[in-house]
């Protein structure tokens, strides 16, 4: 008999909260770091193609069209991806898979806000590294006893980039444990550690089609590295759920991602607004950590974020801000068009006038 409450024997959290998704259309939206474009045409195809009756069936289980294109995009072997649904599931199949020890899992304070929201619902012990105040890694804090290692590069919400020679630094530091590099934003110009996953079978590198594959609202999410890991993640993932991604997911990826000239273009228009706006933002009294990703980090030097956040919104134009000890006086800006920023830059003037 057991006479208590049942809410005792509850799995209490305290779940992530995602960005606003305004209910409202005719908002200029550069809150989640989405990619101002629609995704290639030939996702388009796909769906003016599809078999409706397909539905019936339930999906390849291996999701093997998406995996297959995503591993020749990438010169890997298809045993060396895991696909799942948005680098969400990814990264949480990740942290259930390989930080299973009792020592402290490792990632900075200022990082994407999800990591801990895993480590607690899963009961993994960690300890977050404080940036230095220009919001970069000290690569020694992460040469201690742990549990395994994570961190994005670029990093978010910051945008900063770390050097690959520093990553391998402390994957070569840690063979112990698993380190896992969240290249969310890596396609916007910061170098990837996907070559280092041949020389390192401890590290594991997750993309997105979310960013700069235009994609977000078809939820895939990749995971590539050494074999042994992939399945690994595949064994867990399979005692959970076998059909993770729909066949129309399925389909729509693997021909997003072989496009790769609609990609590397929509990807160039992108950094090209990105490096105009830090022009336009520092010209306003903005200062900011040096972006390589979809998105920019910026303090006024007198008017305090939050009031910009407010009178921001306001006007129907949606940015990030974090209440949140060291980033509070912060507003996250992800880069749209370039018609959306010179509508935020003119915002701006009149606010901070
Ligand atoms: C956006 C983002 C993700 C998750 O993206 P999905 O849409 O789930 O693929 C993961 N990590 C970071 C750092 C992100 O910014």
């Amino acid at each position: 008999m057991n006479t208590g409450s049942w809410e005792n024997n509850v799995r209490k959290v305290v779940p992530y909260v995602p960005g606003e998704q305004p209910k409202f259309s005719n908002v200029i939206k550069l809150n989640t770091n989405e990619n101002p474009y629609p995704p290639s045409p030939s996702v388009r195809k796909v769906l003016d193609e599809y078999n409706c009756a397909d539905m019936r069936l339930y999906p390849d289980p291996d999701a093997s069209v998406l995996v297959n294109a995503i591993a020749e995009r990438y010169g890997v072997k298809s045993s060396q991806v895991f696909v799942g649904v948005g680098s969400d599931d990814v990264l949480s199949v990740a942290f259930l898979t390989f930080f299973n020890s009792d020592k402290p899992v490792l990632f900075p304070d200022i990082t994407y806000s999800f990591y801990d929201v895993w480590a607690d619902v899963y009961r993994i012990p960690y300890i977050q590294k404080p940036l230095d105040s220009d919001f970069r890694i000290n690569p020694d804090d992460y040469k201690c006893e742990n549990g395994g290692i994570i961190f994005p590069n670029p990093n978010a919400p910051t945008g900063c980039e770390e050097s690959l020679e520093m990553i391998e630094d402390i994957v070569k530091s840690n063979p112990g444990s698993v380190v896992i590099i969240d290249e969310a934003y890596v396609d916007f110009g910061a170098e990837s550690a996907l070559s280092l996953t041949e020389k390192y079978e401890n590290l594991l590198v997750v993309q997105t089609f979310s960013k700069s594959r235009s994609m977000a609202g078809m939820r895939i999410g990749y995971a590539i590295g050494n074999e042994k890991l992939i399945k690994y993640m595949n064994d867990v993932k399979f005692s959970i759920n076998s059909y993770t991604m729909t066949p129309l997911t399925i389909l729509c990826g693997a021909a997003g991602i072989k496009d790769e000239e609609y990609f590397v273009r929509t990807v160039n228009k992108i950094t090209e607004t990105r490096e105009y706006s830090k022009k336009r933002l520092a010209e306003l009294g903005f200062t900011f950590p040096d972006s390589k990703s979809n998105f920019i980090f910026a303090s006024h030097k007198s008017v305090p974020a939050s009031e910009i956040f407010t009178a921001l919104k306001e006007r129907k134009i949606y940015v990030r801000y974090w209440n949140k000890e060291k980033i509070n006086n912060h507003l996250r800006i992800s880069v749209g068009t370039r018609e959306e920023m010179d509508e935020l830059f003119g915002a701006l003037e009149g606010i901070l006038k």
